[in-house]
């Protein structure tokens, strides 16, 4: 039977793709130089006989043995903590990483994800964000490591397409949150809902004004899946379009939590989008898609994972 490579697998959403893949019975290879992925998340599939794991940064050449369908590539630091620390691991990732992998794709005819970001909108100028927007991204600031990764990626895949005949698909992905997150890795919900279980004090950045619009890990699985097996290509946005300002999530959680934290505001990091929210008519007309979990029920979900 042909396998699933799943490139970043021990990562947030790749590890729950993972789970996702094993449970349908499907042979999944998971791939993770551990970066920012961690071996925890893929402890309990390490004795499942349809699963293997190959210790590998993508952006170094190398093979896989025997028949591959399908590659998943999730392999990148996506926390703006993370990827602003390794800014060159991430560049690499996007252009080399993504290169590596496409020419696996090419070789054994396989079928190629791509995990874009919501991230290549830049600060939108378009509200909400459809497939169609160019995006508005500083090239040299602190998060350019990123997105200007993930455009390259974006770019490189169309290319195969185009010249190679590759079967490439895009998907760009918004906030994403659920149990997982690494607890150290500075993302908005995990960073809140820790301060808020620990009853320390919850940090808005800036005003807290700013917009996001967070989709539960779930859900994301079920898109990734849903675009890796329908016949568009994309780019297709997938992501919750229930938006919420910062402050409001910072409050939703202290409230479920019913912690007795208080709110205090720091710096806003330098080029932080003041608003994002997906247009996700695409992914509803083409895969038959929508999220399904709500912020609050899935804040509550991730709140009781990391309580314990
Ligand atoms: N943020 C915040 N407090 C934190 C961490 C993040 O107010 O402790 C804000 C951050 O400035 C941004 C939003 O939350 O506006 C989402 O940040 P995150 O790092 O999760 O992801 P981003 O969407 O910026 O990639």
């Amino acid at each position: 039977m042909a396998k699933i490579i799943v490139a970043g697998g021990a990562g947030f959403i790749g590890s729950h793709l993972c789970d996702f893949l094993i449970e349908k019975r499907e042979k999944v290879l998971c791939i993770d130089n551990f970066i920012t992925g961690s071996k925890k998340n893929i402890e309990h599939l390490l004795k499942n006989e349809n699963f293997s794991f190959l210790e590998q940064n993508i952006s170094e050449k190398f093979n896989v043995e025997g028949e591959i369908k399908q590659i998943y590539n999730l392999a990148s630091p996506a926390s703006p903590v993370d990827y602003q620390e390794k800014p060159l691991e991430t560049l690499e990732a996007g252009s080399l990483g993504v290169k590596n992998l496409l020419e696996i794709a090419k070789e054994k005819k396989a079928v190629y994800l791509f995990a874009s970001t919501s991230e290549i909108y830049g600060n939108p100028l378009e509200h909400p964000q459809k497939e169609s927007y160019w995006g508005n991204v500083n090239s040299v600031g602190p998060r350019s490591c990123y997105d200007e990764a993930k455009r390259f990626g974006e770019a490189l895949c169309v290319s195969y397409r185009k010249v190679h005949k590759t079967d490439v698909k895009i998907a760009r992905i918004f906030n994403t949150y659920g149990p997982r997150l690494a607890k150290d890795d500075g993302r908005v919900v995990s960073n809140f809902i820790i301060q808020a279980l620990e009853n320390k004090p919850i940090t808005v950045y800036g005003k807290g004004n700013q917009t996001r619009s967070f989709c539960y890990v779930s859900d994301m699985v079920t898109g990734l899946f849903a675009l890796m097996n329908s016949q568009e290509k994309g780019p297709v946005n997938l992501g919750n379009p229930q938006e919420t300002t910062i402050l409001e999530l910072a409050e939703k959680i202290i409230s479920i939590t019913k912690s007795s934290s208080k709110i205090i505001y720091n710096d806003l990091p330098v080029d932080d989008p003041e608003r994002r929210l997906p247009d996700i008519s695409l992914a509803k007309k083409t895969l038959n898609w929508q999220p399904n979990i709500g912020l609050e029920e899935g804040l509550r979900k991730t709140s009781s994972y990391f309580n314990k």
